[in-house]
């Protein structure tokens, strides 16, 4: 098999740029499994999607030893599914809680043994729909859930109610209604569709919802929420940023949490949808023991500005059932981000907030930095004259 990507990021403590060897060595590891498919095959996000590991057995043979009990894992798995692209999984180097795709991609029992108290909907998104999976939080915008379903499901998602449970409601219906109440709705004037993951709708059924919102007058901007081109960007192919193309102006917000996610791979399909006059920007999540430390932060930060993608948000956990393995503490995450804001350019500058219930919504955490704290302070004349 022929691989036609490289990962990059940290091995062994070392930086590795688009080593070919090294990375073969990885992939064929976590691989080996698809060895009969072709190169044709892996770059075809049907075959990926198609071949996504779901059942432990999968993950013992391709990952090699990784001390998971079978039983427990499956009672767990039958909670919080298991799924898993090729693609993702080749960028796994170690088959530990050490390395950020496995700890973000396999299944852990501390989801349920951790968080059984935690609430399923902390930011209370189930008392905002009018319509099934229509999420109206803020006047102006609203929110679709189109799919439950993702190409892979993340361990640290705040939404895994939605793809822990088969939804039986028709995507036609579903769409129907949507439709019917942004149309009746005149403050809506920005729709963002999201999931689950929505790309992994084909390009026909994902366009008749563009095109039902499109001919929404007051409809100005549609915004997707999809992790897929970093979890398979092979999904992002000519013909589908051709379609979105025609539904301008259209934003689109990613998913990168550590730089070994940014990939040629993935870096070319920001790139395609960013050709097609789509604005990419990244929303990550702050995860303990995969992206909270400094030099992994920066990294994450510096590469994301290197493909021209812009760092928008960064998340501070929710507080969501399933994910408390995952929760940073708060001073010493107001810490680190002390230290980002004074190492990296503005324009590698996401703005760190914590999302609450209500139309509240994200509250900035820089007001709580001791330094900005401190500034207020030093030139309390000069920002008196605000009050
Ligand atoms: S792709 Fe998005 S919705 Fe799906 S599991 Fe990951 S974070 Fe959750």
């Amino acid at each position: 098999m022929t691989f036609l990507f490289f990962a990059s990021g940290k091995l062994c403590g070392r930086s590795h740029s688009l080593n070919l060897a090294v990375n073969r060595k990885y992939m064929n590891k976590a691989t080996s499994h698809f060895k009969n498919a072709s190169a044709k095959d892996w770059q075809d996000w049907r075959w990926q999607f198609k071949n996504r590991v779901t059942k432990i057995e999968s993950l013992d043979k391709l990952l090699g030893k990784t001390g998971l009990d079978k039983d427990s894992f499956k009672s767990l798995t039958a909670i919080y599914p298991l799924a898993i692209t090729p693609y993702y999984l080749s960028l796994i180097k170690s088959c530990n809680e050490s390395d950020p795709v496995f700890m973000q991609s396999v299944p852990c029992l501390r989801e349920i043994s951790l968080s059984g108290k935690m609430p399923e909907d902390p930011l209370e998104e189930d008392t905002h729909m009018p319509v099934p999976k229509l999420i109206h939080r803020y006047s102006d915008r609203c929110l679709a859930i189109v799919t439950e379903n993702c190409a892979v499901y993340c361990r640290h998602c705040n939404r895994k109610r939605f793809w822990s449970r088969p939804n039986p409601t028709s995507l036609k219906a579903r769409f129907r209604e949507m439709v019917r109440y942004i149309a009746a709705s005149p403050q809506i004037r920005e729709v963002i569709i999201s999931g689950g993951d929505p790309l992994i709708l084909d390009d026909t059924v994902l366009e008749k919802f563009l095109s039902s919102l499109k001919a929404i007058k007051h409809v100005d901007v549609i915004r997707i929420g999809s992790r897929i081109p970093v979890v398979m960007p092979m999904r992002i192919t000519k013909e589908l940023c051709r379609m979105l193309k025609r539904y301008r102006p259209l934003w689109f917000n990613t998913q990168f949490n550590h730089p070994v996610e940014i990939t040629p791979e993935a870096a070319r399909a920001c790139n395609m949808l960013q050709e097609a006059g789509i604005p990419v920007s990244n929303q990550s999540v702050l995860l303990k023991d995969v992206n909270d430390s400094l030099e992994t932060m920066k990294n994450l930060l510096n590469g994301l500005q290197k493909i021209s993608v812009r760092p928008y948000y960064l998340f501070h956990c929710d507080a969501a059932r399933g994910c408390a393995h995952f929760r940073t503490d708060p001073q010493s995450s107001i810490a680190l981000m002390e230290e980002i804001w004074q190492q990296c350019s503005g324009l590698c500058l996401p703005q760190y907030v914590l999302d609450v219930p209500g139309s509240a919504g994200k509250i900035p955490l820089n007001v709580l930095s001791k330094t900005i704290k401190n500034d207020l302070k030093k030139h309390k004349h000069f920002f008196d004259k605000f009050q």
